[in-house]
């Protein structure tokens, strides 16, 4: 018997509608998300979310935008009725949130909707009832009000899918802070069951140029404390033509368990994007433990024929037209602020802030500024910085870790802080506030170096200090060995010590096959290990940043890290953590005794090291107790 079949035929309008509102409505989150994106096409500039029981029973939706003339109300609840495209080209570059006429019809497929808007210039407002279709006269302002009642009234089987009041609730409040942290020119606010729970007040002009009102906009939505956490992102215009990137990156502080503050934009719309989440994965992948997760806000704006919105019904996931161009763009940006977020910069900050030159926020009535008055601050530091750095060059850091191993302090050196101190003939001319780490007073118990500054007292990790120092140093000489990679040398390797007596050590079988397998790798890292008997290998040579090290334990860890790679691609995929294995033996261990020069050299080196505040695994490096913190903590003047 032939299997049943029915005939093919068309669907219903209303039931094409509510397939389609299984795809862009999963919950009341979804309907307000849909329709804050309209109110915002609408150009509001304020925009109130009403919900009762998280949403499911009611959500109205009420803005002041350009409202929707009479005759065109129809339209609005009508699938594939769109004001925002007309033609192929004009999908092909929409700067709207929405273009897909789709969700207002989906959304009154699914739940009983009126629609109440006057249009701009027009004496009346008109009420709509997308069930009946009786349109009458009403009273409002300019703007419109969509009021959908009993979502999922027809569908009740989706009904069962809904979670508690309050998890509705949350996904709808998230809705509202993803819009606002993207839109400061629109003030926001959502009542609950008759409850005021979340505002905020309309700000600038929300776009690149008032920063402030973002970074107001941010504090308001994700709290201050993350503000001070965070750095800004911003590279200068043209850093990759065509795509600008924006926004606040969280400092280790503000790292989380979860990944559920991460908020990426482009031209204005929240998107989850696997081409910018793994750019961001790479820029914090040696400045955040891996078990933290960074907070950010991300805003990429980009020439809307590049890239393509139309991939998923709720415009969640787009396309780039040079995924390339975006990873890099926002690799490097974020990069770049995080690497600005080094001690002198922070100190500088801060020490400046104590000087009331500069506020963590800029008040409400400040004038727009062009960039946030903290981010000028921070970045002439770390100019200077830059500036300082390169005409010291970076034998200044390899001398200064170089005392750093030195056997013994000088005699000399036991004086005054600041006479012995040996990057001070460097920056002597400076003052104080570029030596914001201050000066060594004691190491404690082998492991931590206090110092004075300007603010108080800093206390250095000084393994994961110079553990850093010693990963940046290797991966700026690896970095320079890629650039000019046309040196004669077949093979380009880090700069090579040769060890006067190889050190030779029992080793596993798994060892001497790495050992084999990885000889071309190993002598890139700059370490020559052989055989020299059935169960042994020696150690000919080592980088010379780590010849002072035990160079077995350094063997070791690296031949058990290879295991791990594929030879071919050991370099290119496992080079950092390579790198970060290496310079944890080239870091001075905790438990060695330093001399006041050296602890002085170490905070030098520091002060002058990308990401020095952080230690290869993201825990922080150093920590400023302030007077203040001291007083209060000793109840002094109480
Ligand atoms: P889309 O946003 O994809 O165009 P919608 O179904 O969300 O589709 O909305 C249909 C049309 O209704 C929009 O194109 C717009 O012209 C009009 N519209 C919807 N909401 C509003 C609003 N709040 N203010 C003004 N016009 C609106
Ligand atoms: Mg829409």
């Amino acid at each position: 018997m032939p299997p049943l079949r029915n005939p093919i035929r068309e669907l219903p309008d209303l039931l094409i509608s509510q397939i389609a509102a299984g795809e862009v409505v999963e919950r009341p989150a979804c309907v307000v998300r849909e329709l804050l994106d309209n109110a915002i096409d609408a150009g509001a500039t304020q925009i109130d979310v009403r919900l009762a029981a998280g949403g499911v029973r009611r959500i109205i939706v009420e803005d002041d935008g350009c409202g929707i003339p009479q005759e065109e109300l129809p339209l609005a609840f009508r699938r594939h009725a769109t004001s925002k495209i007309a033609s192929l080209s004009d999908l092909e570059s929409v700067g709207t949130l929405g273009f897909r006429g789709e969700a207002l019809a989906a959304v009154s497929s699914i739940a009983q909707c009126l629609i109440t808007s006057r249009a701009v210039g027009q004496s009346m407002a008109y009420v709509l009832d997308a069930a009946t279709g009786v349109l009458q006269p009403a009273a409002r302002a300019q703007g419109t009000t969509i009021d959908v009642q009993e979502l999922f009234f027809s569908t009740p089987a989706r009904r069962k899918f809904l979670k508690s009041t309050a998890t509705e609730l949350a996904h709808c409040i998230e809705s509202l802070r993803r819009h606002a942290l993207a839109h400061p020119e629109v003030g926001f606010a959502l009542w609950h069951d008759g409850k005021l729970v979340e505002q905020f007040p309309r700000l600038g002009e929300g776009t690149h140029a008032d920063l402030p009102a973002f970074e107001e906009r941010i504090a308001h939505v994700l709290g201050a404390e993350f503000v001070e956490q965070s750095v800004w992102i911003d590279p200068p215009a043209n850093a990759v033509p065509g795509v600008r990137v924006w926004g606040r990156a969280g400092l280790e502080d503000a790292g989380r368990a979860r990944s559920d503050r991460q908020y990426c934009y482009v031209n204005g719309r929240y998107v989850r994007d696997r081409v910018i989440a793994h750019a961001l994965r790479s820029a914090y992948q040696d400045v955040l433990h891996e078990q933290r997760k960074p907070v950010h806000t991300l805003y990429v704006e980009i020439d809307p024929q590049r890239v393509d919105f139309n991939v998923h019904p709720t415009k969640i996931e787009v396309r780039f037209r040079e995924g390339q161009a975006v990873y890099g763009a926002v690799r490097h940006a974020v990069e770049d602020a995080l690497r600005c977020a080094h001690p002198t910069a922070r100190a500088a900050t801060v020490v400046a802030m104590h000087r009331g030159l500069d506020t963590p926020l800029p008040p409400n009535s400040a004038p727009a500024q062009p960039t946030p008055p903290s981010a000028p601050m921070q970045r002439r530091v770390v100019y200077d910085t830059q500036q300082h750095f390169d005409a010291v060059g970076i034998a200044h850091g390899v001398e200064a870790l170089q005392k750093l191993w030195s056997p013994a302090p000088s005699p000399a050196a036991v004086g005054s802080p600041q006479q012995s101190d040996s990057g001070q003939s460097d920056m002597g001319e400076q003052p104080s506030t570029t030596q914001p780490l201050g000066f060594a007073l004691a190491q404690l118990h082998g492991v931590y170096i206090l110092a004075q500054n300007t603010l108080g007292l800093v206390i250095v990790d000084m393994h994961a200090a110079h553990e850093r120092i010693v990963y940046e140093q290797l991966k700026q000489q690896w970095g320079a060995l890629r650039v000019d990679g046309t040196q004669t040398d077949a093979c380009p390797r880090l700069p090579v010590q040769r060890l006067l007596i190889p050190a030779s050590f029992a080793a596993s079988p798994i060892e001497l096959a790495t050992a084999q397998t990885h000889e071309h790798t190993l002598s890139a890292l700059g370490m020559e290990v052989g055989q020299i008997s059935a169960r042994s290998l020696a150690i000919r040579a080592v980088p010379s940043a780590l010849a002072q090290g035990d160079v077995v334990a350094l063997a070791r860890d690296v031949l058990a890290d290879l295991a791990e790679f594929d030879a071919s691609t050991a370099l290119e995929r496992g080079h950092q953590r390579l790198l970060a294995t290496m310079a944890c033996h080239g870091a001075v261990r905790a438990h060695r005794n330093l001399g006041i020069d050296e602890m002085n050299a170490l905070l030098r080196t520091m002060e002058q090291t990308d990401r020095a505040h952080v230690c290869n695994h993201g825990r922080p490096t150093w920590k400023q107790l302030t007077m203040q913190d001291l007083d209060a903590m000793l109840l002094r003047g109480r």
